[in-house]
């Protein structure tokens, strides 16, 4: 890449040098040359300091001269010392100088004049201007290596550039090359004996850019085209795979697409060659959120672009759905009252068969998995067969949907605590109801079908529990909403009070899904003022903000 900020200076030459039982004569004793130290010996190389007996050894210095990987000569530098202490082999000039004295001590320019001279590579550490080399930010994972200069511009960014580019890069990306490598090596012997190792030319040098014919299309004709064919499936998938996918490849796959490759017409099983049982399925757990698509994690929106089958729950919004490429599988739960588990099971199998498979199968569930979800009853059924999902959170509309009805689910002086529970227990089976704190907002999920006898529940004793006192009774006037459809654009909002509530409900008619929330922090933003009820339509918020972010984006792309 050129300079472009000072156009005079040529871009540097970037290599990889090979420096294994080189001779690299480090001078000084300080921190910095202890780092070039431990660079030379990461390197292959043999490292020589040169340091006077009296100048304080650095202790990582010291240990590698005491365990024998660095030797030390205990002198200040002497000429002599360039083209005495080297290798047998190239006449004892020693391989590459590390001066790390500084810019200001005199022997620095004096030591960097000899080595041009001898044309031995030198590095003055603070002293661009006496360094015929300087070294690079690097990252490494097995045989790759990625190097970074700013050209002494920045080496703060340096670091971090070399962190960010890091990060990109999936895990395990050094051993798929390798693994990717030793195919290509096997490939290569088992042509060459053929006699096709001709073919090849070019191909191991890093910096060769890719051939014309790359995409030839291999005709039934071209003989030797039709035997390469393996080596050049493998440049293909090393060319248009992401690089996610190499990663996961195993070597039994590599095995059996090459087998296939190398007997028929070109094609495994298909297309990649990796329908095959020996790739090993994912599985992800996610929640969608309460409704609104724009309420989907960021997670949860890639999972569902990478997932080869998708089992969604029969309450995963609409919206959320229509996000699914069209080419992906998608399963919706036959979930309905008496069926929940024979639903459940088939779920679980129909999962299982696609992970067996070596596919990606995303389950998706409503709000967050793990919140009245049976998330981690799937986790353990997964687990037990091998699979251990990764799980991903969604905005759980226990904490959603009363936002989205103006309620603060804490709110200073008012509630100091949040109760999320259920109104329907196992087996339908009503649960305890919870006893009185006036400072509470508690949240009924799964309720809205027997809200009579919740509230009923909550505001009065049954005749076999009279007298026991083991709860305080809520009373009738406590505020409450009912909030259904939260965050669609047919949301609807019931506010009231434990008195009046159930008749409001009975005169309004169900719109599932939808929650009871109880406490006084319902009226802190919206007080109904003496009437029994009041009833609120639509929600429009995000998609109001959508609009705007778009135009945003519009104007911005203008200016562009
Ligand atoms: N895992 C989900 C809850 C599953 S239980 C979550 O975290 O949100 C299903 C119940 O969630 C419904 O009976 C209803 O009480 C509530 N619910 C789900 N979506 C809702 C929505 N958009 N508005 C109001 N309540 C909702």
């Amino acid at each position: 890449m050129k300079d472009a900020s000072c156009p005079s200076s040529p871009a540097p030459l970037m290599a990889a040098w090979n420096t294994k039982s080189q001779v690299h004569l480090i001078v000084g004793s300080n921190p910095i040359a202890a780092a070039r130290c431990a660079k030379s010996i990461e390197v292959g190389a043999k490292p020589i300091i040169i340091a006077p007996e009296t100048d304080d050894m650095h202790f990582t210095l010291s240990e590698h001269i005491s365990n024998g990987s660095a030797q030390w000569i205990r002198h200040e530098f002497q000429d002599k010392d360039l083209t005495t202490l080297g290798r047998e082999e190239v006449d004892h000039v020693v391989d590459l100088v590390f001066v790390t004295l500084g810019s200001n001590n005199s022997l620095s320019s004096h030591i960097s004049k000899l080595c041009r001279r001898l044309r031995i590579p030198v590095n003055v550490s603070d002293a661009p201007q006496l360094c015929s080399f300087t070294l690079l930010s690097t990252y490494s994972d097995g045989p790759l290596h990625i190097g970074i200069t700013t050209s002494g511009r920045g080496c703060k960014l340096a670091s971090r550039l070399r962190r960010e580019i890091a990060a990109f890069l999936p895990q395990n990306l050094g051993t798929a090359i390798d693994r990717l490598g030793a195919v290509r090596r096997r490939l290569w012997e088992e042509d060459n004996a053929a006699g096709l190792g001709d073919t090849y030319d070019g191909e191991d040098d890093d910096t060769t850019a890719q051939k014309h014919t790359f995409n030839n299309l291999v005709t039934e004709g071209d003989v030797v085209a039709a035997k390469t064919r393996r080596v050049r499936w493998l440049s293909q998938i090393c060319e248009y795979w992401p690089l996610r996918k190499l990663v996961s490849l195993t070597d039994a796959d590599m095995d059996t697409i090459l087998e296939a490759y190398s007997s028929g017409n070109g094609t495994a099983n298909g297309t990649d060659g990796l329908n095959t049982p020996s790739r090993k399925g994912k599985i992800v757990l996610a929640g969608s959120g309460p409704g609104h698509p724009d309420l989907l994690t960021r997670a949860t929106y890639n999972a569902i672009h990478n997932a080869d089958l998708i089992l969604a729950d029969k309450l995963v919004p609409a919206p959320v759905l229509d996000l699914i490429p069209r080419r992906t599988e998608v399963h919706i739960a036959r979930k309905f009252p008496g069926n929940a588990d024979q639903a459940q099971e088939e779920f679980l199998q129909m999962g299982l068969a696609a992970l067996n498979q070596g596919r990606q199968v995303l389950r998706l569930k409503q709000g967050d998995p793990y919140l009245y979800g049976r998330g981690a009853e799937e986790f353990e059924f997964f687990r037990a067969e091998g699979y251990s999902p990764v799980v991903l959170p969604g905005i759980t509309s226990a904490m959603s949907a009363s936002l989205f009805a103006d309620i603060p689910a804490t709110h200073r002086g008012v509630s100091d605590q949040v109760l999320v529970c259920t109104g329907t227990g196992r087996k339908g089976a009503a649960p305890n109801p919870p006893t009185y704190v006036p400072t509470q907002t508690v949240v009924f999920l799964m309720a809205l079908h027997r809200i009579s006898a919740l509230v009923e529940s909550l505001t009065s004793f049954p005749a076999e529990e009279a007298g026991s006192q083991s709860r305080i009774l809520w009373p009738k006037e406590t505020p409450c909403a009912i909030v259904e459809r939260a965050s669609c654009p047919d949301q609807r909002v019931i506010r009231s009070t434990l008195e009046h509530v159930c008749l409001a409900f009975e005169e309004a008619g169900s719109r599932p899904p939808g929650l009871l929330v109880v406490g006084a922090s319902c009226h802190v933003l919206h007080n109904p003022h003496g009437q029994r009820w009041v009833v609120e339509e639509g929600f429009h918020g995000l998609d109001e903000l959508r609009s705007e972010v778009d135009a945003i984006g519009v104007s911005l792309d203008e200016k562009n």
